[in-house]
């Protein structure tokens, strides 16, 4: 009965990647940890400090965050415009 649960290992493996996920897009959003960034944590460009100020913690500039926010919602097959955009910059 319970035996069919773990009979394909993709599956929970696709279970455990969505929850990555999510974690992942919490921490990027809004669960403040350590110190604001000077500078963005995936292309380097300088955070300006109102934005640090504003998101105590900030790892990410906007352009970044947006990137994300969009390669999110396009791995959840609502929207994928978001990946489009971003090919097109
Ligand atoms: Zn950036």
């Amino acid at each position: 009965m319970a035996g069919g649960w773990t009979k394909d290992g993709a599956v929970s493996e696709q279970i455990e990647a969505s929850i990555n996920d999510e974690l992942a897009r919490m921490r990027a959003r809004k669960v403040p940890q350590g110190e604001s960034l000077t500078h963005c944590a995936d292309c380097e460009e300088p955070i300006p400090e109102a934005r640090r100020l504003a998101l105590p913690g900030v790892k990410l500039c906007i352009d970044c965050v947006r990137e994300r926010d969009g390669a999110f919602k396009a791995r959840g097959g609502i929207n994928r415009r978001g990946s489009k955009d971003s090919q097109l910059k």
